[in-house]
């Protein structure tokens, strides 16, 4: 399409994008270059946790600017100090890597991994990964990612991550051998089609980690940062990893990813780990202005209470529709359908008159909802209603 004096062609092709330009952002409200209003649930893949251009961002992005953009990675400056206090405060780890993407933290979850077992582990470097698991686009990260078809996309992978079922706690313990360093995954796998992990998988899984004495990896990108109703999904079930990556919701939308490790298995040397914006002011002042909102009082309760009421509306529209349920935590839900028309309802919803309607599909039989974490119930109710027009169809 053409936009202004100039055409989409310009752009790499990688992606089906429908023909619209999104101009302007509010809250759970996003303005196409047409004025058509949409109604987000997919706020940039669970990105946006506080929904579009939040004032504290704003505020945040605006003063840091005009302070300090980027005094270099060599330094300290004061945001970059401030969000690893809170970070450090509100965990179990005592020490912070801030990176730009989810994958580049997970490639320094990976690389800290594999320095420990050549430190402790006489050189064991395996990392164990699950079936449908997903923790990024770079070349290790889509070997350590269980997802259909990337084993043999980009041939050779990266060697060293054998992949055993999600919260099958004997296949972990039959894959771990001497060579063995670590076990990697998401408490819920979200692009698998938001699975939650059982309470007890995780619980066993730390024991048997412990036990065993290899790291226990949490890939946190997208359950982390309240999504799931507590500030990191893996307090669920109340275990404490050795390793935490953060991205998505940490940066409310900008570029910023972290990577937490607990105080025993820091063993990175000067050289061994950086990048040219890793813990830059200006996006760690926007990671901090999150922070502080997530942790502000009754914040987290918003989003369990939120979550369940979503819960609540997904079930009667199951039920009166005759479809398969609903599962998740928090707000990181899915609407479990009886065949495959999920990408046609995602397609029919963005189409919506007068208002559209934004969703996700990441298998054909199911719809995935991350709304902002402060969405409201009013906005959910519309949702719904819309949602269930387009089931009736
Ligand atoms: C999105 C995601 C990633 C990758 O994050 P990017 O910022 O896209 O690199 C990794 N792990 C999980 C669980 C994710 O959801």
């Amino acid at each position: 399409m053409h936009y202004g004096a100039h055409s989409t062609d310009a752009l790499m092709f990688i992606t089906h994008r429908p023909d619209l330009v999104f101009e302007r952002g509010e809250g759970s409200w996003l303005y196409d270059h047409t004025g058509k209003k949409y109604l987000d649930f997919i706020q940039g893949w669970a990105v946006n946790c506080l929904g579009h251009c939040p004032p504290e961002i704003v505020q945040a992005l605006g003063a840091q600017a005009s302070r300090l953009i980027n005094p270099s990675p060599a330094f300290y400056n004061g945001p970059m100090i401030e969000l690893a206090g809170l970070l450090t405060a509100n965990s179990c780890f005592e020490r912070v890597f801030f990176a730009n993407t989810g994958a580049e933290a997970n490639e320094g979850a990976i690389k800290l991994a594999r320095k420990w077992g050549r430190l402790h582990r006489d050189g064991a470097y395996e990392i164990i990964t699950f079936g449908h698991g997903f923790h990024g686009r770079t070349l290790a990260t889509m070997s350590a990612s269980g997802k259909a078809g990337w084993d043999t996309l980009y041939h050779p992978q990266v060697s060293g991550f054998p992949k055993v079922p999600y919260n099958d706690i004997v296949a972990v313990d039959a894959q771990i051998g001497p060579k063995t360093v670590a076990v990697m995954l998401e408490p819920v796998q979200g692009e698998g089609g938001v699975i939650p992990a059982q309470l007890e998988f995780l619980k066993a899984l730390r024991e048997l980690t412990r036990q065993r004495g290899i790291l226990l990896i949490v890939d946190e990108v997208q359950t982390g940062m309240g999504r799931t109703g507590k500030l990191f999904a893996h307090q669920q079930a109340e275990i404490e990893p050795d390793i935490m990556t953060l991205g998505k919701g940490i940066g409310g939308g900008v570029p910023l990813a972290a990577l937490l490790a607990r105080e025993n298995v820091c063993c990175f040397e000067p050289g061994d780990q950086g990048g040219t914006y890793n813990g830059n002011p200006l996006m760690t002042a926007v990671g901090l202005a999150v922070i502080q909102r997530l942790l502000s009082p009754g914040f987290l309760d918003g989003v369990v209470a939120r979550g369940e009421y979503l819960a609540t509306q997904l079930r009667t529209l199951s039920a009166r529709h005759g479809l398969a349920g609903e599962r998740g935590a928090g707000l990181l839900r899915a609407l479990v359908l009886d065949d495959e028309r999920a990408p046609q309802i995602v397609q029919r919803a963005l189409e919506g008159q007068p208002l559209g309607l934004l969703l996700n599909a990441p298998r054909p039989n199911l719809l995935r909802f991350m709304p902002a974490l402060n969405v409201s119930e009013a906005e959910i109710d519309t949702m719904i209603g819309m949602l269930d027009a387009l089931l009736a169809r």
